[in-house]
């Protein structure tokens, strides 16, 4: 014991994936030169009764942890560190920010398989190359093995030589293709990975606009410093150009691009279009792709094997060997914001990445958040608009239809029936929109009045025919479809209001020769359903397209002129005071997808109350009037951007228990509570009861976000040292958009 403590830096100091907001002292043994270790690499200790993988964080000589309780780090897994020091240092800053334990956040930051332990090497890839015979075969000659000639033309069009991940790029199910072109001795194996660019564009870039240059210009002249810019352009204005374009400059100065967008199903599209255009190896990260795919994305981009990262929320925390610039598409999206465990949100921490790194970031939206605005305002942001759509494209043209009293077809009316005759009649694709999936939201007794609710939450069990089930949407919670009622025994079950599978059934038989799609959670949960969809909605081969708000992101439908939005009035009363930002968004989104090629759009929106302001807003000055507005609002209101919030979360199996942790943790507060911070609650949130548990919440509020962090920091000791903390689980939220 004696002389392991006189051994200098002897004590290694680890973040562990466990929700405790404090580093883990562990020993070195002394077979380990302590100069070998350095911060960023992975250690595995025991803890507890298991073993957990952690990540070195630094190498000290004392531990204030009594020399007889620290245990023997068990193994170093890394020969050099994963993670760099800029790394670690803005993973630091988010567990500060965020007041989320520093272990999982460093764990949110690692792909699957390096959290497992996996070594961080890159698993080898094959390469294959057109042989002599390859080169000059008519693909013709092939037209009896289908496969086989699309292969054939795709090398022979694109490439000299290619890796086994280019070939499953480029199908699913390469391998009898590749086998079958390979026993014709017109394809072998090739030890050599291609040359590396000799051109760097595989197709030449459109000539930009007058406002696509000046914004390209702008973020162009600056490509080595830090700078955030806001690229504000309607759907279809060419912004994804503008990407492409400053892209191409950051590419010739040999540096790194990461592409954030806010949903998995975005980046085939967008992935597409950047191979069709670049020469360089593009790697993708997302959810469907397997651990060790999301692992060689990672460690490629890391590497500097591969120049361009596209991604989803947590690509974010990818190393780059030389950054460039972040891109993060649909910034106003919420998708960007993790809504459990670390709560982080993309958008914010890829601005202190890019400020850290010193390299250009750029927003872009259709519809900005009401935060970007306002960073605009204040000079964070520098705005570059794209008032109009590229190319040919013109903007749709919006009309409300004012339903009231007037008769309705399972939440079609009359007028829109029509509509949708005549755009079908000239052969062009219709849209709906109906933010509610499922038949009916509710099923109620005729007889007596009985609602079919969910056991475990404040809700109402949701009918679904297509399997004859009820369900919770709240819980997963599911039971059979039954007509008779539990209450009073009379077979009078009826379901009240409706959802997309209902309007589907409805439109079916209104329109019986036609092919309609629907789009919706349900619809598209087996693996590449979606994909098939989108590619046969397309290839022209449907006519209506029915779907939630699924629809509603960036998505490309060029034979789509009518849309039509069901049920706006659903998301005009909300109690959140996001959702009117979220509504607004939403109705220009879902219409941006109408008339996007050479043929005008037009968007119906069925509401029952045509004067609402927001509605007459919109449609009348469009979005950046009602987010003037809408700022305008939340500054008199005091709230965010102008102030800043936190939502503590508590939950538990009986209502007693959080109601009586908030109070106390209130009343331990209120002694050294700021003027300037408000507290907000406790309150019942606004579902109270879900999958069982009784939640209570706490709005923190503050116009200086000083003020709110400092409030934090105590309150999350206060947590700690409360013992009526053990009876609740809690989640604190910071920089919430959603207050449910
Ligand atoms: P956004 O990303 O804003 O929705 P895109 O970049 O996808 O817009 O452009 C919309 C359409 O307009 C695409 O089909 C694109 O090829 C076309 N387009 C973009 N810029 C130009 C341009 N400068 N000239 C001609 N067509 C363009
Ligand atoms: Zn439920």
């Amino acid at each position: 014991m004696a002389d392991n403590a006189q051994t200098p830096a002897s004590i290694a100091r680890i973040a562990i994936p466990v929700p405790l907001n404090r580093l883990f002292d562990y020993r070195l043994p002394s077979e380990f030169e302590p100069s070998t270790l350095k911060p960023g690499m992975r250690i595995r200790v025991p803890f507890g009764r298991t073993h957990k993988i952690g990540i070195l964080l630094a190498v000290e000589k004392d531990s204030d942890i009594p020399a007889h309780r620290l245990k023997d780090i068990a193994e170093i897994l890394d020969r050099q560190p994963i993670l760099s020091h800029q790394h670690i240092r803005l993973l630091k800053w988010a567990s500060r920010y965020y007041h989320h334990p520093i272990g999982e956040v460093f764990q949110t930051a690692l792909p699957l398989a390096l959290r497992k332990g996996k070594p961080a090497k890159i698993s080898s890839e094959k390469y294959y190359r057109l042989t002599e015979a390859g080169q000059n075969t008519a693909p013709e000659t092939l037209k009896r093995a289908k496969r086989q000639h699309a292969l054939l033309c795709w090398l022979q069009q694109n490439k000299a030589i290619v890796s086994t991940q280019q070939l499953r790029d480029w199908h699913s199910n390469w391998r009898p293709v590749l086998k079958g072109l390979i026993d014709k001795q017109l394809v072998e194996a090739s030890a050599t990975p291609p040359a590396s660019n000799k051109h760097l564009l595989n197709q030449t870039a459109l000539k930009p606009n007058a406002e696509q240059q000046y914004a390209i210009d702008r973020i162009c002249q600056k490509l080595d410093a830090f700078q955030a810019y806001l690229l504000e352009g309607v759907t279809g204005s060419g912004k994804t150009e503008v990407y492409l374009q400053v892209i191409e400059q950051v590419l010739k100065q040999q540096r790194q691009v990461l592409v954030l967008l806010p949903e998995i199903t975005l980046t085939p599209q967008l992935e597409q279009r950047f191979r069709q255009r670049f020469n360089v190896p593009v790697v993708s990260s997302h959810s469907r792709m397997s651990d060790n795919e999301r692992l060689n994305a990672w460690l490629k981009m890391r590497s500097g094997d591969a120049a361009i990262l596209l991604g989803t929320r947590s690509a974010l925390f990818t190393p780059l060997k030389n950054p460039g610039l972040i891109i993060l598409d649909e910034e106003h999206d919420s998708a960007f914001k993790q809504q459990e465990g670390f709560r982080f949100s993309s958008r914010d921490v890829a601005l202190v990445q890019a400020r850290n790194l010193s390299i250009p970031i750029l927003l872009g939206s259709a519809t900005p958040s009401l935060e970007s605005l306002y960073n605009v305002r204040r000079g964070r942001l520098q705005l570059l608009t794209l008032p109009a759509r590229a190319g040919s494209a013109q903007k749709p043209s919006f009309q409300l239809l004012d339903v009231r009293n007037k008769k309705m077809q399972d939440g079609l009316s009359a007028m829109l029936v029509h509509e949708i005759e005549q755009t079908l009649a000239k052969q062009e694709q219709v849209l709906l929109f109906l933010n509610r999936r499922g038949f009916a939201p509710v099923q109620m007794c005729h007889s007596c009045g009985y609602v079919s609710r969910c056991q475990r939450c404040d809700a109402n069990m949701v009918i679904h025919f297509s399997d004859n089930t009820l369900r919770c949407h709240h819980c997963g919670r599911e039971q059979a479809l039954n007509m008779t009622c539990p209450a009073c025994k009379a077979a009078q079950l009826q379901a009240i209001g409706r959802g997309t599978e209902r309007v589907e059934q409805t439109l079916k038989q209104l329109f019986p020769d036609k092919t309609i799609i629907r789009l919706d959670r349900d619809s598209t949960q087996r693996k590449g359903t979606l994909e098939n969809y989108l590619s046969q909605i397309n290839q022209g081969q449907a006519d209506i397209i029915l779907g939630t708000q699924m629809l509603a992101k960036g998505h490309h439908f060029p034979n789509v002129t009518l849309v039509a939005i069901l049920d706006v009035d659903s998301g005009l009363f909300s109690i959140d005071f996001h959702s009117a930002e979220k509504m607004a968004q939403m109705i220009i989104q879902v219409a941006g997808r109408a008339g996007r090629a050479e043929k005008p759009g037009k968007v119906l929106l069925q509401t029952h109350h045509p004067d609402h302001p927001l509605l007459v807003t919109i449609l009348k000055q469009g979005y950046p009037a009602f987010a003037e507005a809408a700022l305008s609002e939340r500054q008199q209101a005091g709230l965010p951007p102008y102030s800043f919030q936190a939502l503590l979360r508590v939950q538990a199996g009986n209502t007693h228990a959080p109601q009586h942790f908030l109070h106390e943790l209130v009343d331990r507060l209120r002694p050294d509570m700021p003027d300037d911070v408000l507290i907000l609650g406790p309150v019942p949130a606004p579902m109270a009861r879900k999958a069982g548990q009784f939640r209570y919440q706490l709005l923190l509020q503050s116009a200086q976000r000083k003020a709110l962090h400092k409030l934090l920091d105590t309150l999350i000791l206060s947590i700690e040292s409360l013992k009526s903390a053990h009876k609740i689980r809690w989640s604190l939220d910071v920089d919430p958009v959603s207050l449910y």
